[in-house]
């Protein structure tokens, strides 16, 4: 089971990632994502497929791509299975 605070942070990544969270949200995730190495490499891809899809311009979604990558963190990940 992943901690709650990695759950949370992995929720709301995409909001972070686009800063559509009030200013202690984004605070307190930046805060983990500083000291939790796995939490910070899910951002750090997650931030890399949205500058793929804005960079293309088109409306894509990076739903599959972004599935594909993380089925291969969980798969390297045990505690973040289930
Ligand atoms: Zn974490």
């Amino acid at each position: 089971m992943p901690k709650p605070e990695c759950e949370e942070a992995l929720d709301r990544l995409f909001e972070y990632i686009d800063h559509e969270l009030p200013e202690e949200e984004i605070h307190r995730i930046g805060e983990h994502l500083k000291e939790c190495p796995p939490c910070e490499a899910e951002h750090r891809i997650n931030e890399k497929i949205k500058r793929l899809v804005n960079r293309t311009g088109h409306d894509v979604a990076p739903e599959e791509l972004r599935d594909r990558i993380l089925a291969t963190i969980r798969a390297t990940r045990p505690e973040a299975g289930a």
